[in-house]
């Protein structure tokens, strides 16, 4: 697999202040982010639970998750890995078995806001873009298409903004970006990983987030095992949502659900089996249905809505890579 460039923009980014260092003004705005944030939960859940899905607690700690590998975009300098009453468990990376597992055998439509845990490299806190510890908004639909969720995700947004911009106005208008912030048209665009490469060569994620005016997809992308790909064409059924300037905020796909794919897969991407044990066992009884769904980062939602250099902004308590806080 070709390594994906990853986005290092080093340059004027002020890093994100512990709250005892800042004062005044920052203190200020820092509760109208926390408005937004609200309020931009508050539309999220009350939609998805309106639209007939379960709400899931999250999981912390557990044998299976996810090995984000292989995806290009993926830079973790450290696993978390623990002993509980003996055994192995791992923090959360993401909830993808959880779900996948949890939409097959119990609820056809579930989401979670769930705590992600992923010890960045360190140079990353520079991107403005990544944390080491972010929730992810993460839904999956039994038996839905990539296009079931494309189209659901277009309407959330477009729902989000509208909402926010009659129900956040002072907020917006506060930190400035109320003119700026823009209902998008539907349906939003889509793109297709084979053609940005051959456009933009392969650091097309970089420009490709500075080409466009409005959220856009980018579908087709080789990643970790659990992504549906096409072995006759090669084609992998997948989609990434791209908010202009900033990057990556959701990542999806119509999910693998046959034993022999999920094993064959995890063997030729040398992801550890023993890991996915019950993933596995389950699949070989057929007790793994079709699916697919999709994971919002929360803060990256909310740092473009608010217009923050840096995501830490949206976090009370910033968790930026290589920096630790007290709290
Ligand atoms: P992934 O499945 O790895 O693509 O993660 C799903 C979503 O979580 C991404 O599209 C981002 O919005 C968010 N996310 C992933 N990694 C980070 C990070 N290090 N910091 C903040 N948000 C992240
Ligand atoms: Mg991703």
């Amino acid at each position: 697999m070709q390594k994906r460039e990853i986005d290092l923009e080093i340059g004027e980014v002020d890093l994100p202040k512990p709250l005892e260092q800042i004062s005044g003004n920052e203190i200020e705005r820092k509760m109208y982010i926390a408005k937004v944030m609200t309020k931009t939960l508050s539309y999220l859940t009350q939609t998805f639970v309106e639209n007939g899905f379960e709400w899931l607690l999250p999981v912390v700690f557990s044998k299976s998750t996810d090995p984000l590998w292989p995806d290009p975009g993926a830079s973790i300098e450290k696993r978390i890995e623990t002993e509980v009453y003996g055994e192995t468990v791992r923090t959360t990376l993401s909830m993808i078995v959880h779900k996948i597992v949890a939409s097959s055998l119990v609820m056809p439509k579930l989401f979670t806001l769930s705590p992600n845990v992923r010890v960045e490299r360190r140079e990353r806190r520079f991107t403005g873009w990544h944390l080491y510890e972010f929730t992810q908004l993460d839904f999956e639909i039994r038996g839905a298409s990539s296009s079931d969720v494309i189209s659901f995700v277009d309407s959330i947004i477009k729902g989000l903004i509208f909402y926010l911009k009659k129900n956040a106005r002072e907020e917006l208008k506060y930190l400035n970006v109320y003119d700026n912030l823009r209902v998008p048209e539907l349906p939003l665009k889509v793109y297709d990983r084979i053609w940005l490469e051959k456009k933009y060569g392969q650091e097309w994620e970089s420009i490709f987030k500075h080409e466009i005016s409005e959220p856009s997809w980018i579908i087709n992308i080789p990643r970790e095992f659990y992504d549906y790909e096409d072995f006759s064409t090669g084609q992998w059924d997948n989609y990434d949502l791209i908010l202009p300037k900033y990057g990556e905020v959701l990542s999806g796909s119509r999910r693998e659900w046959e034993y022999d794919k999920l094993l064959k897969k995890m063997e030729r991407d040398g992801v550890r089996k023993e890991n996915y044990l019950l993933l596995l066992k389950l699949a070989r009884e057929g007790k793994i249905k079709p699916s697919a769904g999709a994971g919002i980062g929360v803060e990256r939602l909310v740092c473009w809505i608010v217009g923050s250099k840096h995501v830490g902004e949206v976090q009370l308590f910033p968790k930026i890579p290589g920096i630790v806080y007290d709290l």
